[in-house]
């Protein structure tokens, strides 16, 4: 279970509907990865190099993970996902030797994305840095960065809430050298996360996600997920005196009556 199924989440294909809001930052990731990647023909025309990695900053449950997963699997690339400290290994070697693994692998089933979780614990200013292993990982990373043959056909996505964190040797051309801002939610981009994670709900009439987006400033996408679910939970609770748990059937009128309220989603 290491090797996450490309741009699978459980059992389902991350698409674009999935993201709410991020409409500008979705298009620049598309441009960046995913046209290098189906028409490498359009830059070997101009001259220009391809990126070999995007950088994704801004505030945890923001849709960095969920961009990722996205733009491979619209564009059929293989998806390898690790997260930072798991690749920080206590033993000697092992962190490198994980990295150059997670590259071959990308290699040979290209067109591939690498995403890095928590690059920050990764690749930390080496300045802050006071182990060893980290300033070695940074290194190893710089490396397979620069060994990147597969131009536009194996891209680095990193994700980090931290940008000011990041070595800056990782930031040079020819590394991460794009920069996405993937921000707080506005107002109408909340509207448009909650009808995504209500989408498959029987909402009751007096559901109004306008509404809800505007009681929820400063909600990213992952709490109006969690909102979304845990009013899903709340509507069920309502039901239960109206089920025997014994029993090996749900009543077909009860699932027939089942709706989520407007009540369900407050706080
Ligand atoms: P972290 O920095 O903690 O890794 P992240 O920015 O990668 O956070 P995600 O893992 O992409 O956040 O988001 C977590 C979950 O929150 C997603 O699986 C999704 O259910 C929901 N979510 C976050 N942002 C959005 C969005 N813009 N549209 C729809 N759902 C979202």
């Amino acid at each position: 279970s290491e090797k996450p199924v490309a741009g699978f989440d459980g059992a389902r294909k991350i698409s674009y509907e999935d993201i709410g809001g991020l409409k500008d930052e979705l298009q620049r990731v598309r441009e960046t990865i995913e046209l290098p990647m189906r028409h490498p023909e359009l830059f070997r025309k101009l001259g220009i190099d391809p990126p070999k990695g995007v950088l994704l900053y801004g505030p945890p449950g923001t849709g960095k993970t969920l961009i990722a997963k996205a733009v491979a699997s619209e564009s059929g690339a293989h998806f390898i996902s690790i997260a930072g400290p798991e690749v920080i290994s206590k033993y000697y070697g092992e962190s490198e030797q994980r990295l150059r693994e997670v590259f071959e692998d990308a290699r040979q089933n290209a067109p591939s994305i690498i995403f890095i979780d928590e690059l920050d614990s990764i690749a930390p200013k080496r300045e802050d840095v006071t182990g060893e292993v980290e300033r070695r990982v940074v290194a190893q990373l710089l490396t397979m960065m620069d060994g990147l043959e597969e131009r536009g056909q194996v891209v680095v996505i990193g994700a980090t809430n931290r940008l000011d964190a990041i070595d800056p040797a990782l930031r040079r051309p020819g590394r991460f050298d794009r920069e996405i801002d993937i921000g707080v939610p506005n107002e109408r981009d909340r509207t448009e996360i909650f009808r995504i994670h209500t989408r498959g709900m029987p909402l009751a009439d007096d559901v109004d996600l306008g509404d809800l987006a505007r009681q929820t400033h400063g909600f990213v996408g992952a709490d109006l997920a969690a909102l979304a679910r845990e009013g899903a939970i709340r509507a069920l609770r309502r039901y239960l005196p109206d089920i025997d748990l014994e029993a090996d059937e749900i009543p077909p009128d009860v699932l027939e009556r089942m709706e989520v309220q407007a009540g369900d989603f407050r706080e």
